[in-house]
């Protein structure tokens, strides 16, 4: 599971309505994060997960790859998420700073493979799936699915999975039913939502998708261009206004440091301008995630060809302080987090899947 970052609003004890509910223990020694737990547990107090138990490492993984493409990144919030992959790999795969689904060809799974696959899925969560509070639709921007198909697999996950409701009534709902799942997740780009509407996104919502995540990167529209991300910062602002007017809620993803000294300027300003345009309130999440260059990729190259120089940790932390300093929202904030890319790289690189 993933380490909490320092200084950070996500797990912390005194702020009990924190990003995706993560509980944290004074006592180092036993400490356990539980996303979305009704209460802290104690390591004594897990018990085995016979499904897995059985199983040893080689297994483990020949079985998990029979039913999984590996899952290369989730949202800081949803690490302890039950993940279903409606679909397999990027749409777009053309950003020069990603490369999470560069293994994969962009593929949509038909209904009758969805419905398999969370079979296959439940038979090997078994008692494990206990452990799962949610449930995130993947690969990178599961929302691209045409509606109707969409709409469908959603049918499917909630004929499948017992679904906390939205509302006044789901505390209630949940003492009674507290293995029920909190709701459906998904990433989402601006490009993908440009053929969706309103209307389309209250279906969903009343399908229990609670919140999409959208990588903004910036607001900078020539820095969006210059590292091949689809979409316009246009694009994102409507997206996030079309997806919120059909009751679903947004965790909008920043990156720091993209585009080195060459953009820096001009990030901030028009990052904290499409952030404070996008309607975000309290049910909202803004994420900061420090870019990382990995050796080799696309944007290393790109870079060294055009001379832009990489900021350092330094000016990164200057630079997401400087965008946190220019936010502004009418009523009450979205709690803020960072997004720790380099954790989950580490996690993919060393496992080949996220937590699972
Ligand atoms: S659209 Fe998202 S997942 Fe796809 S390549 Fe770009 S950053 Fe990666």
């Amino acid at each position: 599971m993933a380490a909490l970052p320092p200084n950070d609003k996500v797990g912390h004890k005194s702020d009990p309505n924190s990003v995706g509910r993560i509980v944290a223990l004074e006592n180092e020694d036993e400490r356990v994060c539980a996303n979305g737990a009704s209460k802290p547990v104690s390591l004594a107090e897990l018990e085995p997960v016979p499904a897995f138990a059985e199983l040893s490492p080689e297994e483990f993984k020949r079985k998990f790859l029979s039913i999984y493409k590996p899952v290369s990144i989730l949202p800081p919030d949803q690490y302890m998420t039950l993940v279903l992959q409606a679909t397999e790999g990027c749409s777009h795969n053309r950003c020069t700073f990603c490369t999470f689904y560069r293994d994969r060809s962009f593929r949509i799974k038909t209904l009758p493979e969805f419905r398999r696959h969370v079979a296959q899925v439940k038979e090997f969560m078994g008692p494990a799936m206990r452990m799962r509070r949610t449930i995130f639709l993947a690969d990178a921007n599961a929302i691209v699915i045409p509606e109707q198909l969409l709409v469908s697999m959603l049918d499917v996950v909630n004929a499948s999975f017992e679904i906390t409701p939205a509302g006044e009534n789901a505390v209630l709902y949940k003492l009674s039913h507290p293995e029920a799942f909190d709701g459906v997740y998904a990433f989402v780009d601006a490009f993908t939502t440009r053929y969706k509407t309103v209307d389309d996104f209250s279906k969903l919502a009343m399908r229990n998708l609670r919140r999409v995540y959208i990588g903004l990167e910036t607001g900078n529209d020539q820095l969006l261009q210059w590292v091949c991300k689809a979409g316009t910062s246009a694009d994102a602002i409507d997206s996030v206004r079309k997806i919120k007017g059909g009751g679903v809620s947004v965790g909008v993803i920043v990156m720091i440091g993209i585009g080195g000294r060459r953009f820096s300027q001009q990030h901030v300003a028009d990052t904290v301008r499409a952030v404070n345009s996008m309607g975000l309130d309290q049910n909202d999440l803004v994420y900061f995630a420090e870019f990382i260059d990995s050796l080799g990729s696309d944007y290393s190259r790109i870079a060294a060809r055009d001379g832009v120089e990489p900021l350092t940790h330094e000016e990164m932390r200057v630079q997401m302080a400087s965008i946190r300093a220019g936010l502004s929202f009418p009523g009450l904030a979205p709690p803020m987090s960072v997004y720790d890319i380099h954790e989950v790289s580490m996690a993919v690189m060393n496992s080949g899947t996220v937590v699972y």
